[in-house]
């Protein structure tokens, strides 16, 4: 496995590799690497024959007052990960190199943004947009992937992608959970014991959305009252509970089609996110 610590060094390996023929796959993270990043780099290196994970932990996707200072850098322990489940190269920039002194050049996704976490996270998509697309211009993967466990990242990724003629395509991997339904994240080491505790219920409100549109429930409303009662403890601040269109990511009043139930909060001094796909015109 090589380090890559510049954009360069980063360019040339995978040059080398797609000169001998080589598919590149590549997996974008912001290190702190645990299961579900794994999983990640697993179907990577199923899919294709030369795995570049990056670990970036990028400064624009956070706002102010954000946990950017804190966010966890176990870079050895990364490192590790990396070695031991088949990473070709490990892309670990610098901010100084992804945005030089001043970046004048940004992505903005319209439409797709503005709901869900782009409410609550103003700025949050267009660092994430540009921090990607600044990415597959240096790596230049055949195939990126990503967590559904951050829906709206992977529909915004998406569309950049086919909106730029991006020529990559993006593979959208199932979210991991703990045993108890909690989605692995790196920052459910913030929480305590009980605060852990509680964050189960994210799943929990989840489960009981696709219960009632199993039974034929339709009303956005009603159903995400039921989501909130499960939610609605002195630990959990609720920041969103939606449920949209799983394409446009548009609310709907009445549900159909292929959706998207999401959930945010925050706990403690974690902001914790979730998400089902469901189709529900099959059932
Ligand atoms: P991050 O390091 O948090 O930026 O995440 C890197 C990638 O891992 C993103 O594509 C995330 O969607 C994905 N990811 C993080 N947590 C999960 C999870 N629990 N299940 C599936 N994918 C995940």
């Amino acid at each position: 496995m090589k380090i890559a610590k510049t954009i360069k060094s980063a360019r040339n390996l995978v040059e080398t590799a797609r000169g001998k023929g080589k598919k590149i796959g590549f997996v974008p993270t912001m290190g702190a690497l645990h299961i579900a990043h794994i999983s990640l780099i697993k179907a990577a290196v199923k899919k294709t024959d030369f795995v570049v994970v990056s670990i970036f932990v990028n400064p624009t996707q956070f706002g102010p007052g954000e946990d950017f200072e804190k966010y966890p850098r176990p870079l050895d322990a990364d490192m590790a990960i990396c070695r031991k489940v088949g990473v070709d190269v490990v892309f670990v920039p610098t901010p100084r190199q992804m945005y030089g002194p001043k970046n004048l050049t940004w992505v903005n996704i319209e439409e797709l943004t503005g709901p869900l976490c782009g409410r609550f996270r103003p700025g949050h998509f267009r660092g994430v947009a540009t921090v990607c697309a600044k990415l597959f211009n240096i790596v230049a993967p055949d195939f990126a992937f990503f967590g559904q466990k951050d829906a709206q990242q992977a529909i915004v990724i998406k569309r950049m992608v086919a909106d730029l003629n991006m020529p990559l395509k993006v593979v959208v991997c199932p979210t991991i959970r703990e045993p108890d339904g909690l989605a692995i994240s790196s920052r459910n080491r913030y929480l305590t014991d009980h605060q852990r505790k509680q964050a189960a219920l994210i799943y929990k409100s989840l489960q009981k959305c696709k219960q009632m549109l199993d039974a034929g429930l339709t009303d956005t409303k009603a159903i995400t009252a039921q989501m909130q009662k499960i939610l609605n403890r002195p630990s959990i601040k609720i920041e969103y509970i939606s449920i949209v269109d799983a394409e446009t990511l548009q609310p709907l009043d009445r549900i159909a089609g292929k959706i998207l139930a999401a959930v945010a909060v925050r706990i403690g001094s974690a902001r914790l996110i979730d998400n089902i796909l469901l189709d529900v015109s099959s059932k």
